[in-house]
């Protein structure tokens, strides 16, 4: 299997190569060209196996130039070597008789971001040895919260890699700063950026794409890679979840093979709910792809109208992890929307970069209208989901997660549909202990944040994660800032190169 760019149809790489480059070299998005096939029987035969078996199987088809015995490697170390909670790599919760919660934070960071990033440095070594000669790999990545701690966890110390993670300042969770500031290892950097998330990503693409910079890399013998989820490499691994899961459902038979299934995805960068859109392609029975936003709606909007326009404010929210307005991955799904013409993608791209905004017209947007809903939810409904859940259900969940059983109500409501539906948790709770705390309480929190922490243990009864608990006795390795006009030089300082 061979992948592609959605800006240019002949820049042909083989799965190895799109994992190590990570973007094309003129900003397009690797995609493949064909998806395997995931028939009525294969299917079956999937649902009898195991989550590191299904993954093996799947991944074996988009990486082919990978052995079996590489990719039963790779899988064995991120998926069950104890890297994730004895209840399963992603095990659902029932919460009524429609609907059930995908909880994909079991892994080391507490984050769904683990499912592809315990995996990715295993994928990356191996297409470094294939792709790059002996090159060492330089991994940069920016975040909204739960990449960066997932790439720096899954990437710490694994020999001929370095990584550099930026985060917006002040545009994370308090959990989340910390996780990143006491992260362990030799050859990581985390800096926070005074700007939003979308000046991180940018500055970060610029970095990328520098052709300066790459040549003193290049000389250095290193190369730049890239841990965010415009690397197929991220993807691959999320489309495994969603087959599983629709397996796990047959298995306990909630629904039997063939029966459609929606799915609700907390959104933000569109990667999550992309992995979705793929399996559905492949084969998966997956009905409306139910694509929940927070108060900064850009893809509600573009899913409604036709017209992304990011020409808006950029709130700070509840749900940090979903505060962007430039959605990279949705170029991969315009590519399929457009007919894969790479020249169509290339001017759209190009007009969101110039004027901030497109309009993909009126075929397209009945082509998006009929596998996506697109909805949002403000904090106030964000608060009223965790408690509604809380309340109705005993269960207690994240904001984001709670966006997405928000928006899921909503369309329940609105359409009438009531076909069974898979709500995907992206995160665990207690990463964002304060805006829960809130909306059970109803009251301002305490400032500190492991006393939220405690509060929120004693109210509800659900134990904090060993992970987030142990925060407390680690010592800040990272609490430097930079400009947004500093991110090259702190790149080049720590490589040590100029
Ligand atoms: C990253 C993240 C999201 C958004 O996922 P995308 O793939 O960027 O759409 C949602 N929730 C949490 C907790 C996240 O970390």
């Amino acid at each position: 299997m061979y992948y592609m760019s959605t800006r240019d149809l002949t820049a042909r790489v083989t799965g190895a190569q799109a994992v190590a480059r990570g973007i094309s070299v003129e900003g397009g998005l690797f995609v493949p060209e064909a998806l395997p096939a995931l028939t009525p029987e294969r299917l079956e035969r999937l649902c009898g196996m195991r989550y590191t078996e299904r993954a093996q199987e799947l991944l074996s088809d988009f990486f082919p130039d990978f052995t079996a015995e590489e990719v039963r490697a790779g899988v064995t170390a991120a998926y069950a070597s104890g890297r994730f909670a004895d209840g399963g790599v992603a095990p659902l919760a029932k919460l009524s008789p429609d609907a059930y919660l995908l909880e994909l934070w079991h892994g080391p960071t507490c984050a769904f971001k683990d499912l592809a990033l315990q995996l990715l440095p295993h994928l990356l070594t191996l297409s470094a040895r294939r792709a790059a000669g002996e090159k060492g790999i330089v991994v940069l990545a920016a975040t909204s919260g739960d990449t960066g701690k997932a790439a720096l966890e899954g990437f710490r110390d694994v020999p001929g890699v370095r990584i550099v993670v930026f985060y917006p300042a002040g545009g994370v969770s308090e959990i989340q700063r910390l996780q990143m500031a006491t992260q362990e290892g030799g050859n990581v950097m985390v800096c926070g950026v005074h700007g939003n998330f979308d000046d991180t990503q940018t500055g970060v693409k610029r970095i990328f794409t520098d052709p300066q910079l790459q040549a003193a890399l290049g000389a250095h013998g290193m190369m730049f890679s890239s841990a965010n989820s415009i690397n197929w490499g991220r993807l691959a691994p999320q489309i495994v979840y969603y087959v599983s899961a629709y397996c796990d459902l047959v298995g306990e038979e909630e629904i039997a093979l063939g029966d459609i299934l929606n799915v609700a995805v907390p959104t933000g960068n569109f990667g999550n709910i992309l992995a979705a859109w793929y399996a559905k392609r492949m084969g998966l029975p997956l009905g409306k792809l139910i694509c929940a936003s927070n108060r900064n709606n850009v893809l509600t909007d573009f899913i409604n109208t036709g017209v992304y326009d990011r020409r808006r404010e950029l709130y700070l929210t509840s749900s940090p992890s979903m505060d962007i307005l430039i959605s990279s991955n949705l170029e991969r799904l315009l590519f399929e929307l457009h007919g894969r013409d790479a020249a169509a993608i290339s001017a759209l791209m190009r007009e969101l970069g110039e004027k901030g905004a497109y309009d993909v017209g009126g075929a397209v947007r009945e082509k998006l209208q009929a596998e996506f809903h697109g909805g949002f939810c403000g904090e106030e409904g964000t608060e009223a989901a965790i408690r509604d859940v809380f309340g109705r259900y005993s269960y207690l969940c994240d904001p984001h997660t709670a966006v997405a059983w928000s928006v899921y109500g909503e369309y329940v409501q609105k359409t009438g549909d009531r076909t069974k539906t898979l709500l995907v948790s992206t995160a665990n709770p207690y990463k964002f202990a304060g805006g829960v705390l809130r909306a059970l309480t109803g009251k301002e929190p305490r400032t500190d944040e492991f006393e939220r922490l405690r509060s929120l243990e004693a109210l509800t009864g659900e134990p904090v994660p060993q992970q987030i608990a142990e925060l407390a006795g680690k010592p800040v390795r990272f609490a430097g800032t930079c400009g947004r006009d500093e991110m090259r030089a702190a790149v080049t300082g720590f490589l040590g190169i100029s």
